[in-house]
Formats: structure tokens, sequence, C-alpha cells
């Protein structure tokens, strides 16, 4: 399964998924119709699957359309999104599986930024292979989604099934938000020396232009202050040692930043 990283609106990314071998394709999260037409006519594959992880316009807006142009299509979401997400035909809860060519994701419940948002997890096939986790506006590289419509317990809960992944996962988060990301965590965690030298690699990237999506697992938890709540730095800069209230405030703080 190759993955194609399509921006699309002012910082979203489009996760395109392709089989070579049946020559079909699966897309993550469509924002807009144009990159994934073009990118589809490139490799001349046929759309089989919408995978949404939540409803939000950027995450579903291509749906309509993308649907018309590709009537066999399945639109896959969350069960708690029933009748949130266009066209949306299958309606997926944790542990549920997905097919993609010969690939298989699970499905993970992780609400939070929205009460319905799922993550799709493909485990490596071949061991020492990476996994490949499309987690939408759960956790982002060097951060996580605003609380839209869940408590900081949840998220945390839905936090904790992400860290729990192998430190060699792929994070295919949505938003280009890294550098902004990593100037508020530098301000929570200043001295962790981890999350200096990835604040500068991704100045420097971001000065080049260049994604910083994919992340992996290994790296945001040793660099993101949403994943480490039960850390002494991040327990010390919001006085806190309850987990759940010290991911509160760090949220909070951020809200602010
Ligand atoms: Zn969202
Ligand atoms: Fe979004």
């Amino acid at each position: 399964m190759k993955i194609y990283r399509l921006p699309a609106l002012s910082d979203n990314y489009i996760f395109l998924l392709h089989d070579p071998n049946q020559n079909i394709g699966a897309v993550v999260d469509p924002a807009e119709v144009r990159p994934v037409q073009e990118k589809l006519e490139l490799l001349g594959a046929e759309l089989v699957a919408i995978f949404n992880t939540h409803h939000h316009s950027d995450h579903v807006g291509a749906n309509q359309q993308l649907i018309r142009k590709f009537p066999k299509l399945k639109v896959y979401g969350g069960i708690e999104d029933r009748g949130r997400i266009p066209g949306q035909q299958v309606f997926l809860q944790e542990g549920d599986r997905v097919q993609f060519g010969q690939r298989v994701g699970e499905v993970l419940f992780v609400p939070g930024h929205t009460s319905g948002h799922i993550a799709y997890y493909f485990p490596p096939v071949v061991t020492g292979e990476t996994g490949e986790l499309f987690c939408g506006d759960t956790l982002f590289a060097g951060g996580c989604g605003r609380l839209f419509e869940g408590t900081p317990a949840q998220m945390v809960e839905s936090l904790s099934k992400l860290r729990n992944l192998a430190d060699n996962t792929r994070i295919w988060c949505a938003h280009e938000y890294t550098l902004k990301n990593l100037q508020f965590a530098i301000t929570v965690d200043e001295q962790n020396a981890d999350l200096k030298s990835r604040f500068a690699e991704v100045k420097e990237a971001r000065s080049r232009n260049e994604a910083t999506v994919p992340s992996m697992i290994g790296v945001e938890k040793r660099t993101n202050p949403f994943l480490r709540w039960d850390q002494p730095s991040m327990n010390l800069a919001v006085q806190s040692q309850d987990p759940v209230q010290t991911f509160a405030r760090l949220r909070g703080k951020k809200d602010r930043f």
C-alpha cells in the first residue's frame, strides 16, 4: 500500500492510499476534490473508499462530489457520526476492521475533538515495517485537537490508545500545525532536549516549505506535551499530579496561546 499526502485548503492534508496490484485508491478525509482527482488520474486508479475520521467540513467536504464521480465507492465513518457525514454507508466502532486491497485497518474510537471521532490503524504486515495511523484531528505532530465536543478525560483515554501503538507507527494527521504546536510545546517543556532539537528541525523544514507529516509515535511520546501528562516536567509546568487535570491545563494554555 502506497500512501500519498495531498495538501488541501490552507493547511489540511488528504491521504490517498493506493494499491498498485488492484489499481484501486482510498482517500482519508477528502477536504477537496481537485487534488484527489488529479492524483487518481496520474495513477490511473479507481477510487473505492472514503475513510472519514470525523464530521468536520474540512474532512468531509468532497464526499458528495467524489461519490458522484465514483458511484461504487463506499463511505466509512464512525457510528456516532450517523447523519453528520455526507453519503456515509458504513458505521464503524472500536474494534471493527476495514479492508483495503491486501491491508486490514483497525478502527479506534477516539472521541474528544468531536464526540464521534475515529482513527484507522493499519498494522505492519511484515515485522519491522511501520504501522500507519490515520488519526484526523485527534493527535497532531507536536499537539492534539481542540476539545469541541469532548472532555479532557475522554481525550486522555483516546490519546492513550494512540500512545500505546508501536514507536515506529507513522502518524498521518490531517493538518500541518507542527511549527505552531512546537512553539507552544517549548514554553511548557523547555528542558526537553529532544523537543529542542525537533523544534529546530521543524523550523528548518518549514522555512523550506517542507511537510512535517507523517510523524512517528516514538517522536511524539518524547516531545508532544499532550502525550506527556504523566511526566514530572509536565506535572510541574501546570502544578498538577493528576493526569487528566494536567492534560486539561495544558490544553487550556494552548487554547489561549
Ligand atoms: Zn476537525
Ligand atoms: Fe480539521
